[in-house]
């Protein structure tokens, strides 16, 4: 069994991923090929947003933000305290400093309610991660935003597709960035990103970080980076885009065949109303997470865990040791979570072996 069936994924659309390759490769055009302009208009369209900006990775989607909105040494800004590291490593990157807030228990994303007291007058912007495929409560979040005059990133690396009150993630926030490494629900063949917005100048200035700031060649404009998407990802992604709502509802079926096989045994991760997720993840909350998570292996079930220490105790940050804050919640999930096995290609048997494994080590441990 795969934690994440990408072959499976390949060999069910290889004809047309083959061709799209191919195509690339007999054009020459290996950078700024057509394919990344039609898939920007393609991505647009779908998150439902004026303007999509490819670009090289989900991180450098973070960083080409930042930059974009021009934040300077000293600024900070408000980040989760239990998410993948990049949206904070960015902005430690540029020498501002990443503020981190509490997530809720309810989805596991930043807790709104617990924003506001973290604000200053350093304060610059909030980026809020929808984790697990799940959007952050961004009603409440852009509400908060406004009364300081705040601007609002969406990290939606995990959940491109997922729906907040029929809008979809990526047209929620003044930008959001996400990514298609991989693994992540429309994952690229190698590394991938792209950013979203409404701003026509802000996707314009884009445009010009992601290629060294170059308005015309050799004529540079601001300060940039080489950030570009190649053009064989940008072929890929456009077959994998047309399927990615057959994966999508795939991945919801199986997210409710799990929380009904596993109602009573486990913590659910459950959907907030107006919210859909596109599971990215189906991550459950258990006690002796590390013993169960060990006889699942022996029965050569894959799962992961996301992730295992809080943000504000990394080395990298070390901010544990100079704010003395608790992030309670943050804690717990790091201690207790357990990502199974889920993607656009499992089927009902997988699920029923992965939930009946997990109620048995479940019980072996107690
Ligand atoms: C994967 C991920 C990223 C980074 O994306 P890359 O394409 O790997 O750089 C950023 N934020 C979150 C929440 C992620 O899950």
């Amino acid at each position: 069994m795969q934690f994440n069936d990408l072959n499976k994924q390949y060999k069910s659309y290889q004809p047309e991923i083959d061709a799209a390759i191919q195509g690339v490769i007999d054009s020459s055009s290996f950078i700024n090929g057509q394919e990344i302009q039609l898939l920007e208009k393609e991505l647009a369209e779908f998150a439902g947003v004026k303007h999509a900006v490819a670009c090289s990775s989900g991180t450098d989607a973070l960083l080409l933000s930042l930059m974009a909105l021009n934040i300077q040494p000293g600024d900070e800004i408000i980040c989760p305290a239990f998410s993948f590291i990049a949206s904070a490593s960015m902005v430690s990157f540029y020498k501002a400093r990443p503020v981190f807030v509490d997530v809720s228990p309810l989805d596991f994303n930043i807790d709104p309610a617990k924003i506001e007291a973290k604000i200053t007058t350093r304060t610059k912007g909030i980026i809020a991660v929808s984790l697990y495929g799940q959007c952050a409560d961004f009603d409440t979040i852009n509400a908060i935003a406004r009364k300081y005059d705040l601007w609002v990133i969406e990290d939606g690396a995990q959940s491109f597709g997922g729906i907040y009150k029929g809008k979809r993630s990526g047209s929620l926030t003044d930008l959001a960035t996400t990514s298609f490494f991989p693994a992540k629900p429309l994952g690229c063949y190698g590394d991938g990103g792209a950013i979203f917005t409404n701003d026509e100048a802000k996707a314009m200035k884009l445009k010009l970080l992601r290629s060294h700031g170059q308005e015309k060649r050799y004529i540079h404009k601001h300060i940039g980076i080489n950030g570009r998407i190649d053009t064989l990802q940008a072929a890929i992604l456009r077959v994998k885009l047309k399927y990615f709502e057959r994966e999508i509802a795939i991945r919801q079926e199986a997210a409710m065949h799990y929380a009904q096989l596993l109602e009573g045994q486990v913590l659910l991760p459950e959907e907030a109303e107006g919210r859909k997720s596109v599971w990215a993840q189906f991550t459950v909350m258990i006690e002796n997470r590390d013993q169960v998570r060990e006889k699942l292996a022996e029965k050569n079930i894959p799962t992961a865990v996301h992730y295992p220490v809080i943000l504000p105790k990394q080395e990298a940050f070390r901010d544990d040791v100079l704010t003395n804050e608790k992030y309670e919640v943050a804690g717990l999930l790091a201690e207790t979570v357990l990502s199974l096995p889920i993607h656009g290609f499992i089927t009902s048997e997988e699920i029923e072996c992965v939930a009946q494994a997990l109620i048995e080590a479940i019980k072996e441990n107690q």
